[in-house]
């Protein structure tokens, strides 16, 4: 007998060979119907796959990320079946699951494919489907492969088995279909019951562009038809929401070609926008102990070498700037840590003058391909809402709660209520590739979770995952349409004190080396912003909105009133504008509407002869008549709400 550990911790005894499906069908018939894969000791295994040694194991569902990565790539198997049953002969390269589906690289040959072409092959994909047919797994001599692919004529499989070990080759094989696949598999094809093919696309086998381009064909299934209705009304939205469509709309930034690709250009109302989110941010700051800081966008080329950050940006990055005298050279900033650590080091510090929190929305230059540009969220040049904290060892895991009560703070402001916590440790098996000292490591990671579970955060442990320098923890975010974005990353660092000798001295009288926390709660304005676009559609909080509130006179007879009535409000800081266009009221409205501004004020006969407005709020309608005064008081209430004040 052997011992079966299942995520609960219980443990089953069973025979040597039985199966995950098996374990499964002795839990429940249920269950046995709907799991699709297994974890056996963390890695994925077919169900049917025998199990001959004590095992921790962990039947997977849709809901798993390997459960979902199994059924789609036996989704991309079937789609290859469907292709080849309408065009025989077309050659096979590779066929991945992705984050959202399946693709397949196809040498379709003389065949002429087009997007009208798809359909009949998602239907065919479901007529497989119903077959409910196996996919077997068979081990395979090398030999024997190359002659099944060199009898099938597809160099593109001979190619990839040149890299395999005799041996270490498996087959897979569904109803007429047989690939080269190390798996796993879901047990049958019956489990694929939605499927939709997304879009044509041109790839180079094996990425290069020497070689011969393929046609990739994308996809999508799921268990039930709901689940893709559901998956395509998410896309449409998403659509809807792109922040490069919006922010346009919104006339908050633009990018010109002259000027440079990914070098964001921010028009007067997303200007406001960011300098809002700098000020909130500033005086958030300011009431928990940072100082303000500010450094140039260039560096010495030393200064890099020093930090390191020339090794890991120089070569592909911006290169260095050139001055008449010869031999200086420096660099665009990548990172503003480097100049922290100077500024650190201008004064002596004592034991007693930590911590230290430099702040700085400095601004840096990172290289990007301009095939990897898009909007915001991948620039060239973009804005940190940085700041490095300069501890001692023993206040890491306070700075730590500080950090994390301001990122919560940040999040209560902008309506981001789902999120879980990631913590990034050492790889358990090799500590060798981590600088600093093992105690230090071990009392950092035990800093860290402490701080995550005193504040009650869910939190994640990943392994393996934490930079060479450091342990860190991030934030991931769930916006609006369910997608998870990486915000708010705080970084342990024990490299850069040590290459920029920076010190302190203790109580003791001995020099001793501060430990560095490197935070950004918005990560980079430019990316923030584009994550608040697609989370609000738009619809920013009262609080950062650029137009608070729009006045529409019903005729032109009352725009004067209409102007007064705006120079008041600026009495309660409220933002707006006046709509003096000679339009219907109706399509006034409708307008402001579409522009998103929360509230609009009308005004006429009845409102001017008793210094009042009629106040519509966006997407809910009339409110009633109100004094300025008592519209104000609306206005202020909802934004005290979101941003009581931060202190700690
Ligand atoms: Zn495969
Ligand atoms: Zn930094």
């Amino acid at each position: 007998m052997i011992n079966i550990t299942l995520p609960d911790g219980t443990v089953k005894k069973i025979e040597k060979g039985t199966t995950s499906m098996d374990v499964a069908k002795s839990i429940s018939e249920g269950l046995a119907r709907n799991v699709l894969a297994a974890e056996v000791n963390g890695e994925v295994w077919d169900l049917n796959r025998e199990i001959n040694e004590d095992v921790t194991l962990n039947l997977l569902s849709f809901k798993d990320k390997g459960g979902k990565s199994t059924f789609w790539h036996s989704s991309a198997h079937l789609m290859a079946e469907a292709f080849e049953a309408y065009y025989p002969g077309i050659k096979l390269a590779i066929g991945p699951p992705i984050e959202n589906g399946f693709y397949y690289d196809i040498d379709f040959g003389s065949y002429e494919i087009s997007e009208k072409d798809l359909v009949k092959i998602e239907q065919k994909m479901l007529e497989l489907a119903r077959e409910k047919n196996e996919f077997i797994r068979k081990d395979i001599s090398k030999n024997d492969a190359i002659a099944y692919f060199k009898e099938k004529g597809d160099e593109y499989k001979l190619e990839l088995l040149q890299d395999l070990e005799d041996g270490s080759i498996t087959f897979y094989t569904q109803g007429n279909f047989t690939d080269l696949c190390r798996g796993p598999h879901i047990p049958h094809t019956g489990h694929i019951k939605a499927v939709k093919l997304m879009n044509i696309a041109g790839a180079y086998w094996r990425g290069d562009e020497n070689n011969k381009q393929l046609t990739r064909i994308y996809g999508v299934s799921f268990l039930k038809n709901k689940e893709l209705t559901e998956y395509l009304a998410l896309l449409e939205e998403a659509k809807k929401r792109d922040h490069r469509k919006l922010g346009k709309e919104l006339e908050l930034f633009t990018f010109s070609e002259r000027v440079g690709s990914g070098l964001p250009l921010w028009l007067p109302k997303g200007a406001a926008l960011r300098d809002r989110l700098i000020d909130f941010m500033k005086k958030a700051q300011t009431s928990t102990g940072y100082l303000p800081v500010a450094t140039p966008h260039i560096g010495h080329k030393d200064l890099y070498v020093c930090s390191g950050h020339y090794d890991k940006y120089g070569e592909d990055s911006f290169q260095p700037i050139n001055t008449p005298n010869e031999g200086e050279e420096f660099l665009l900033k990548p990172m503003n840590c480097p100049h922290h650590c100077e500024i650190f080091k201008a004064s002596p510090k004592s034991y007693k003058d930590l911590p230290v929190r430099y702040a700085e929305f400095g601004t840096v230059y990172r290289y990007e391909q301009s095939g990897e540009l898009h909007g915001l969220t991948r620039v060239r040049g973009f804005t940190q809402d940085d700041a490095h904290i300069f501890c001692r060892q023993d206040q890491l895991e306070n700075e730590f709660k500080k950090v994390i009560d301001l990122v919560l703070y940040v999040f209560k402001a902008l309506d981001f209520i789902d999120f879980v916590v990631q913590v990034s440790l050492r790889d358990k098996e090799n500590r060798a590739k981590y600088i600093g000292s093992d105690e230090n490591w071990e009392k950092a990671e035990a800093a860290i979770i402490k701080a995550a579970q005193d504040k009650g955060l869910k939190t994640v442990i990943e392994y393996g995952e934490a930079a060479f320098y450091g342990p860190k923890l991030d934030f991931m975010v769930k916006d609006a349409l369910n997608r998870s974005w990486q915000l708010g990353t705080i970084q342990v660092d024990y490299n850069l004190p040590e290459r920029f000798e920076l010190e302190y001295t203790g109580s003791d009288n001995k020099k001793h080396r501060p430990v560095m926390i490197h935070r950004a709660p918005f990560g980079s304005l430019e990316r923030f912003v584009a994550l608040l676009i697609e989370h609000t559609a738009g619809k920013f909080p009262l609080w950062l909105n650029p137009e608070q509130c729009i006045v529409l006179p019903i005729s032109e007879k009352f725009n004067e009133y209409g102007v007064e009535v705006l120079n008041l409000l600026k009495n309660y800081d409220i933002r707006g504008l006046v709509d003096e266009r000679n339009e219907k009221i109706g399509r006034k409205i409708r307008d402001a509407e579409v522009k998103k501004i929360p509230f609009m004020l009308i005004i006429g006969e009845k409102e001017f002869a008793n210094n009042q407005v009629s106040v519509r709020q966006q997407g809910k309608g009339d409110l009633g008549t109100f004094s300025l005064d008592e519209f104000a008081k609306i206005i202020q209430k909802e934004i005290e709400e979101k941003l009581i004040q931060f202190e700690q």
